[in-house]
């Protein structure tokens, strides 16, 4: 019997990777123009980092988390998202004794056990940054920008950024009181889930999804109705550096972080044509985290970016990635199986390599046109054929596919005119 991947995982084939590297590698060029270096933190932690990083209370710790005990006797768990670790190491690297604000990165899988669907499984891929110990607007506005700014290079039409603020543990309480006096008249017609989020944290119901739930929240009060000044006026001013960078944005008072640590600024940016998860990135800030893990208070702020999602929203708009992954040329030895001819082909092909150039070569002794045809397939814009009775004059042809014009070259001279034609 054969065995198959587990459910919610995917092979991504080199064809597929191809273009993976290539967002990478414009996310990584982002990066380096926004100023944040890559963190490379354990795919695995203990499981106490998400419980206090990530939340008792969340989804992702109740329901989601891949928890297992390792030979010590020891709980870990695989990574269900990036911001704990890098926190963790940002404390566990003193970071914050290093010139401030420190930020940081990272590209990696993450896994959750969820129930797959489009758009939706246990090993998924999260590009995202971080910015710890800094407290101003502009840090909120710059990790908006740069998500801004993916989109926009990688041509995805303008994702919908919606934004809100969750206040602070100062304004915060005034806010939910407001929302369960406003909620207790229907208290019992809440979903279940709902009536138990009512008196620990009344924000999340907000966000539920089930459409009854959403009715009975119309009309509940903003947190911007209870923002205390400073979150006010933090909110102000992300507001304005947005619209200053041109970033048009969307109040959404039911965007909110469940937890105590999250702070402010809350968002998310979608995608209207990836279906039901059309959510391309999510983030907010977080002043209270660092604390919660143990360190001094420290202000940051983040996203992260599902890259699946990025996929599907460049299909959906039927976008390629730029990938250049043909061969520079083919080196095709005939008649295969001559002995002198495979070695001359075969050194010539090393040669090749070793300039630096993507060389090709048959490997399963086809004939002329088949191997021709293959070249072809792979896209080489010149094929060097190394045929006997060339060789017994110290040539080569050199064949231009574009054109199916070649010409006899001295074999000593083929690299260089290759190396040429490359540039
Ligand atoms: P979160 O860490 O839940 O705030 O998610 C941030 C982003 O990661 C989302 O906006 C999605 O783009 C992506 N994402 C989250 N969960 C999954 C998943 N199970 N499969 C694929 N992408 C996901």
């Amino acid at each position: 019997m054969t065995i198959s991947r587990i459910k919610g995982t995917n092979d991504i084939l080199p064809q597929a990777a191809a273009g993976w590297r290539a967002v990478e590698a414009l996310l990584r060029q982002i990066c380096r123009e926004f100023g944040y270096g890559e963190i490379r933190t354990p795919v695995f932690e203990e499981t106490e980092l998400f419980q206090r990083g990530v939340g008792e209370t969340t989804d992702i710790v109740q329901k989601e988390m891949y928890t297992f005990t390792d030979r010590g006797g020891r709980s870990l768990t695989l990574r269900p998202e990036n911001t704990a670790s890098a926190a963790r190491a940002y404390l566990e690297n003193k970071l914050h004794a290093a010139a401030q604000p420190v930020k940081l990165y990272y590209i990696g899988p993450m896994f959750r056990s969820e129930q797959p669907q489009a758009g939706r499984f246990r090993q998924f891929h999260q590009f995202g940054v971080e910015v710890f110990g800094s407290a101003s607007p502009l840090a909120d506005a710059e990790v908006i920008a740069l998500a801004w700014e993916f989109y926009r290079r990688l041509g995805i039409s303008s994702p919908e950024l919606r934004l809100n603020s969750v206040g602070c543990p100062e304004c915060r309480p005034a806010h939910k009181e407001a929302l369960r006096e406003f909620l207790k008249p229907s208290l019992a017609k809440l979903c279940p889930t709902c009536q138990g989020r009512y008196e620990r944290n009344p924000l999340r119901i907000l966000d539920c999804k089930n459409e009854g739930c959403q009715k009975l929240t119309e009309g509940a009060p903003t947190t911007f109705s209870s923002l205390c000044p400073e979150c006010g006026e933090h909110f102000a001013r992300v507001t304005e550096a947005l619209s200053a960078a041109g970033i048009p944005y969307q109040l959404d008072q039911r965007l909110v972080r469940g937890l105590d640590y999250y702070t402010k600024t809350a968002f998310e940016m979608l995608s209207a044509g990836i279906g039901a998860q059309s959510a391309l990135c999510g983030g907010g800030r977080y002043d209270g985290l660092v604390q919660a893990l143990g360190g001094e208070a420290t202000p940051a702020v983040g996203f992260a970016l599902g890259l699946e999602r990025v996929f599907a929203a460049l299909k959906a708009q039927e976008a390629e990635i730029k990938t250049e992954e043909a061969p520079d040329v083919f080196v095709l030895a005939f008649p295969a199986g001559n002995a002198e001819v495979s070695r001359a082909a075969f050194a010539l092909t090393a040669e090749l390599r070793r300039a630096g150039l993507a060389v090709e070569q048959d490997l399963l002794g086809r004939g002329m046109k088949s191997q021709l045809k293959h070249a072809d397939k792979l896209g080489a814009p010149h094929v060097v054929i190394v045929g006997e009775r060339e060789l017994a004059e110290n040539q080569v042809l050199l064949r231009e596919m574009a054109r199916g014009e070649q010409r006899a070259v001295p074999i000593s001279e083929v690299r260089e005119i290759l190396l040429t034609s490359a540039t």
